[in-house]
């Protein structure tokens, strides 16, 4: 038997765990990933990476029960008793507030040994989080609430900031890192991830965040920024309904306040988004989610002061452009058949070497553009 030439290379351990109040969007997300992909990062296909154990359970092969060969949860309960280390723990779902109830749970994973019965979804945070290397909110619901923490909902969910603290830091000083989408587009995700495998091994610096803990260079610009659309919008060109190719603000589009990179990105290897091919931005990344952002449809009053002046300003801007757009339609007059160069080419030649013919020397082209 060959042995396995990764061996000796460190192993990080990849805790996640789905039992927030969540819906697998972030997990099911994750495997359309394209840069990289998830395989080519539990198969080391990028150079540098670390051996990854991923302890997932949206794939994993272990989903044996308790005590059992394959044993599923026992990664989690060595991880609470300190056996791994590095290990990357990733929170999906929101944090309900168990502390509301007399009796029960909203949501837990597993059973404790010890007393049979289930183990909450906050025990395993408070278990897990004081020893992880870093720990990842994947998704809006992880990261700041999100749709089931929203006004009227009986749990009390709350994002993990919210529940360990906005200032957290692991014990080897990381912050939270928070990725956030409804669900979390899938390479943003992926490329986290990846930051952090370089980081734990000591090939990267500390992750820039932002102020809601957000990778800088994934959220840094806004939705309009980098939208398709955001030429129609600078003319007051807006869509009245669905089947425009014009900008959606009208429709209730908040791109202009809205921190995320899928227009740029696109959703699945460069296709797909949501302004950019049609339609209006939630600002499902946003920590105001869902809430503040609705009714969806409606035109988002706090995103018209941002738009440019719009009748004669607009109107004034489309007349130059369309000119402009006449006249450069055509190409220059020179570009034609003839035995005349009408281009403005001047020959270095002198006249004793000859003269080059049809050449209108010294008129230039003819600026007829
Ligand atoms: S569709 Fe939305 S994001 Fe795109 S230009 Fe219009 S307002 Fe901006
Ligand atoms: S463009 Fe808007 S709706 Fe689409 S993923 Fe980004 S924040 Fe969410």
């Amino acid at each position: 038997m060959t042995a396995d030439p990764r061996a000796e290379e460190p192993l990080v351990h990849l805790l996640w765990l789905s039992a927030g109040l969540g819906c697998d969007g972030e997990s099911v997300a994750l495997t359309a990933a394209t840069q990289p992909s998830i395989e080519e990062i539990v198969m080391g296909a990028l150079p540098g990476l670390p051996r990854l154990a991923m302890h997932w359970p949206m794939l994993d092969f272990e989903c044996g029960p308790e005590r059992g060969a394959d044993d599923f949860l026992e990664w989690f309960h060595r991880a609470a008793r300190g056996e791994l280390d590095p290990f990357l723990l990733v929170v999906e779902g929101s944090v309900p507030n168990e502390a509301i109830k007399e009796e029960g749970y909203w949501s837990g994973f597993g059973n404790d040994p010890a007393t049979g019965q289930p183990i909450t979804t906050t025990e395993w945070l408070d278990r897990l989080t004081p020893r992880a290397t870093a720990v990842v909110a994947a998704g809006t619901c992880a990261a700041y609430g999100g749709i089931h923490a929203m006004a009227g909902n009986p749990t009390g969910a709350m994002g993990l900031p919210d529940y360990l603290g906005r200032d957290w830091t692991s014990k080897d000083g990381v912050p939270i890192v928070c990725v956030p989408g409804c669900p979390t587009q899938p390479d943003n995700l992926s490329e986290t991830f990846v930051y952090l495998l370089y980081q734990i091994t000591g090939q990267a610096p500390m992750i820039p965040l932002d102020e809601n803990l957000r990778p800088r260079w994934l959220f840094g610009q806004t939705v309009h920024e980098s939208c398709h659309r955001a030429g129609y919008y600078e003319q007051a060109d807006f869509a009245a309904g669905f089947d425009s190719d014009r900008c959606l603000v009208k429709i209730g589009c908040w791109g202009p306040v809205v921190k995320c990179n899928v227009p740029r990105r696109g959703w699945i290897n460069g296709i797909g988004g949501c302004p950019n091919v049609g339609g209006i931005c939630i600002a499902c990344t946003m920590p105001g989610f869902p809430d503040k952002f609705m009714p969806f449809m409606d035109e988002p009053a706090g995103v018209q002061v941002n738009r440019p002046a719009g009748g004669l300003y607009a109107s004034l801007v489309r007349t130059l452009r369309g000119i402009t757009l006449h006249n450069v339609e055509k190409e220059p007059a020179w570009r034609r058949k003839g035995d005349q160069l009408t281009t403005g080419y001047e020959p270095s030649w002198t006249a004793s070497r000859g003269t080059s013919r049809g050449t209108s020397r010294g008129k230039g082209p003819r600026h007829d553009r």
